[in-house]
């Protein structure tokens, strides 16, 4: 039985003070944290407060990037011990945001994916074709190039601690959700993949979250089909209102 999993990437959104604020909303609106694993990933500026505020709920905290290495020169960059200090524990990598405006590669994501693994973070590694991907028929060629990419070298043992997130780009902030079947689909092909490329055990574990314009009003119908575990939800997760509904409606 795969623990259901939902996390909310808050993008750049939220000054530190509105984040305390958010954060206070949804500890008040989620009243119920048992059954399943609730993330929020704040912008980096406000993991400190956020960390703050969640302490003793339950609720655990996820950033949105990490570095591969762990100091030194590299300005502008976190790395994996400054993220786990504050004291985050999951770490989205390679959101199709970041591959479409920062250059990110599966070469780079697999970079990240290893530095979150030696520092003890459990990564979110996000996968999902275009629409024009999609509508050349070629979603599961980009599928199988993301997910053997990114997850390149891993041993059975850390892809245990991995979350994958299918996340269709022509879904995202959208308001177009792939459909339960849509997405099912795409899941199955994932598991079937991850068996070639570790096993049985890990196709059948692994955790994957759906993600693209998931609310309220399709989370239940997402949730039904066998091989969605979870959401990784952007717009939603801004409204503690949406986002308690959300985790509501995931409990299977
Ligand atoms: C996301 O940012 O990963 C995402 C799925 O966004 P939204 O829920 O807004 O489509």
């Amino acid at each position: 039985m795969r623990k259901p999993i939902i996390a909310g990437n808050w993008k750049l959104n939220k000054t530190p003070h509105e984040a305390i604020v958010l954060a206070n909303d949804l500890k008040r609106e989620i009243v119920d944290v048992a059954g399943v694993d609730i993330v929020l990933c704040p912008p980096f500026t406000a993991l400190a407060d956020v960390a703050d505020t969640l302490t003793d709920t339950g609720i655990a905290l996820g950033a949105q990037n990490i570095f591969w290495e762990d100091a030194g020169a590299f300005t502008g960059e976190i790395s994996g011990p400054m993220l786990k200090d504050l004291g985050v524990s999951y770490v989205i990598i390679g959101h199709s945001e970041r591959r479409q405006f920062f250059n990110e590669t599966n070469e780079t994501v697999n970079k990240r994916l290893r530095a979150a693994l030696k520092n003890g973070l459990a990564p979110i590694v996000c996968v999902g074709e275009n629409l024009a991907q999609r509508e050349s028929n070629k979603t599961f060629d980009i599928i199988k190039d993301h997910s053997e990419g990114s997850l390149s070298g891993l041993s059975s043992e850390e892809m245990k601690k991995v979350v994958l997130a299918y996340e269709p780009v022509w879904a995202i902030g959208t308001g177009k959700t792939a459909t339960p079947d849509q997405a099912q689909e795409v899941h199955v092909f994932i598991r079937q993949l991850l068996g070639k490329m570790f096993n049985t055990e890990i196709a059948n574990s692994v955790r994957i979250q759906y993600g693209g314009s998931v609310t309220p009003d399709n989370v239940v119908s997402l949730m039904a089909q066998a091989d969605i575990d979870g959401a990784l939800v952007g717009g939603a997760s801004l409204k503690a209102p949406s986002f308690a509904a959300i985790v509501k409606g995931a409990k299977k």
